[in-house]
């Protein structure tokens, strides 16, 4: 389509183009002045392009020429020229060339910029955030959104070509229990009231299914009112997607089908499907996480039989209390003496007792503070159960089950873990429980309470072991997204809320119209959601979800450009119903003074 302001964007022009005529427009990157000749880098949405500012040409006065500073918006015509061979940019997909401008026109002056917009200069990420719309000049940041927008791009397509249909569900919801705490909106018609919003389109996809919507999908934003440890965001994307007449192996063949081709059309990877599966058990076992990162090996084996007779007290008396033994085979990691107390201080910091070390020698024996304490056979067995090779080194850690695996599935990531991400591993982990304890000991739902259990009998008779139809899509250690197949028998919702200790009144309050709508016909349904934030930020190696997220909020909560959250005026309030306890406002007073 013909634009009226330009002709071709900066960072298309390539020497074919030479000998063309061009009106372009964006901002001056950078500027540099040549004996009065200005060469200016000029970028817009599709990259950057040197112009030739020759006072000679008379693009424009020679005082508007001397005034151009970064970031100014302006829009110049002339003749793209090929570049001498020795001024060429290799680094520039435009470098071949450059535009020699006969009019430049100052479209919008910019004020001195609070930092300068370049992706080799590091600025705080706070100071980032507050000038977010210069911070998304940068050509990583141009680049992070362009590559979410394509993935979003790609999912739609494939949802389309599988006949899925895009449905929008409200915002403005009442309260579910996903297991995340509600943001809540309060409302005015209703005083006293207070809408959520969805942690999840949940229960509305399941309504649509319900109602005959055999395939459903949506590009999803989620609310969720969590402490933003780690790299969480209050407000994230999914793309949901819900299925009829579906079972398990449904979702995982539609989970294939948007990997593969979201990959291949960022990426350029070809990935091999199927994708690898681990029971949660298996991954809990061998890797200590319900995420394993599977790009390297380095799993976990279970060396308790070795000590079965052991004369050393750390072990026998773990196994005698109930624990277990086990290590990771972490290779050679070329660490000093230090380096490898190193690893076992950590491993108290992580909540183990201890962690022993085990260098093995040219000659097959080990190098390490216990050896002494243990027997030969032990060393034997040691040796042959890790595959130890000259040279590689075993860590081992006693303790209680779930302390050992937690322990060695963290040390086995800070050994072993590559950095960024340039192999992709995807993986499926599958039959979850249904429950866990919380801290208080109560049963709660893993994924969520509408969860289909296998067998209904086994998780009325021993909740705390009874295995669930979700599952979790994982690429490089990172949960991408939970689904599961779905209740669709009243009489199993019920039970589950029974076990959850939510009375059937509290149930009728909370989510009667729900189990009603599960009373007229409900089809079996299964479905996911895919984090959209996590999979663009893997694959396009950012270090957090923030960097492509628009408009992120800082770790706290905050937006550092637009002020929120923020205090709103008494009258809009009053309005509301809404009364802040002055108790309240003193605290918040003295977060903000804290500049929080
Ligand atoms: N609603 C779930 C979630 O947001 C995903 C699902 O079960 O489909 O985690």
């Amino acid at each position: 389509m013909a634009e009226t302001m330009k002709t071709h964007g900066a960072g298309t022009l390539r020497a074919a183009d030479v000998g063309t005529e061009v009106t372009l427009a964006g901002w001056v990157g950078r500027r540099r002045d040549h004996g009065g000749v200005v060469f200016v880098d000029l970028r817009d949405a599709s990259g950057i392009v040197q112009v030739v500012l020759n006072p000679d040409d008379a693009p424009a006065s020679e005082q508007e020429l001397s005034s151009l500073r970064m970031e100014y918006c302006i829009s110049i015509s002339g003749l793209v020229h090929l570049r001498p061979d020795d001024m060429a940019n290799p680094e520039l997909p435009t470098g071949e060339v450059e535009v020699v401008a006969n009019t430049m026109t100052v479209l919008s002056p910019s004020e001195t910029l609070p930092f300068q917009i370049d992706d080799r200069i590091e600025v705080d990420e706070a100071r980032r955030l507050q000038y977010r719309y210069l911070d998304l000049r940068r050509p990583s940041m141009t680049e992070n959104l362009r590559a979410r927008s394509k993935v979003i791009r790609a999912m739609r397509n494939v949802m389309d070509d599988l006949g899925f249909m895009e449905v929008e569900t409200p915002t403005l919801i009442a309260s579910t229990p996903e297991g995340a705490r509600d943001m809540l909106v309060p409302s005015r018609l209703r005083k006293g009231n207070f809408y959520a919003l969805p942690q999840s389109p949940q229960l509305f996809k399941q309504l649509l299914m319900i109602g005959g919507v055999e395939r459903y999908y949506q590009v999803a934003r989620c609310y969720r009112d969590e402490d933003l440890r780690a790299d969480r965001q209050l407000e994230f994307t999914q793309l949901d997607f819900e299925g009829s007449f579906w079972g398990q192996e449904d979702v995982l063949a539609t989970l294939e089908a948007i990997s593969t081709r979201v990959t291949k059309d960022l990426r350029g990877i070809d990935v091999d499907q199927p994708f690898p599966r681990l029971t949660w058990h298996q991954a809990m076992e061998r890797y200590g996480t319900d995420k394993p990162d599977i790009r390297f090996d380095m799993q976990i084996t279970d060396l308790s039989d070795v000590f079965a007779e052991t004369g050393f007290k750390a072990f026998s008396g773990v196994l005698a209390s109930g624990g277990s033994i086990r290590g990771i085979n972490a290779g050679a990691l070329g660490l000093s003496r230090s380096g490898l107390d190193g690893l076992s201080a950590r491993a108290q910091e992580l909540g183990a007792k201890g962690l022993v070390w085990m260098v093995t020698e040219d000659d097959g024996g080990f190098r390490s503070p216990v050896a002494k304490f243990l027997s030969e056979t032990e060393l034997e067995e040691i040796s042959t159960a890790s595959a130890a090779e000259p040279g590689d080194v075993v860590l081992i850690v006693a303790d209680e089950t779930q302390t050992v695996l937690e322990v060695l599935g963290q040390i086995r990531l800070e050994v072993g873990q590559p950095d960024g991400h340039d192999e992709l591993a995807y993986l499926f982990v599958v039959d979850f429980p249904v429950f866990e304890r919380n801290e208080d000991g109560d049963f709660v739902a893993l994924h969520h309470p509408f969860t289909a259990p296998v067998d209904v009998r086994e998780m009325s008779e021993d909740p705390g072991h009874a295995i669930s139809k979700a599952y979790d899509l994982v690429l490089n250690g990172s949960e991408l997204g939970s689904g599961s197949v779905r209740i669709h028998d009243p009489a199993v919702q019920a039970k589950v809320f029974e076990t959850l200790g939510i009375s059937d009144e509290d149930a009728e309050r909370r989510f009667g119209w729900f189990l009603e709508a599960l009373r007229y016909g409900t089809p079996p349904h299964a479905g996911f959601a895919i984090g959209i934030d996590r999979l663009v930020a893997i694959l396009q190696n950012a270090p957090n979800i923030r960097e492509v997220i628009p408009f992120p909020k800082t770790q706290t909560g905050a937006d550092p450009l637009t002020g929120s959250p923020s205090r709103v005026d008494d009258d809009q309030l009053r309005e509301l119903g809404v009364e802040v306890r002055p108790a309240v406002m003193a605290e918040w007073a003295v977060d903000e003074a804290a500049g929080d």
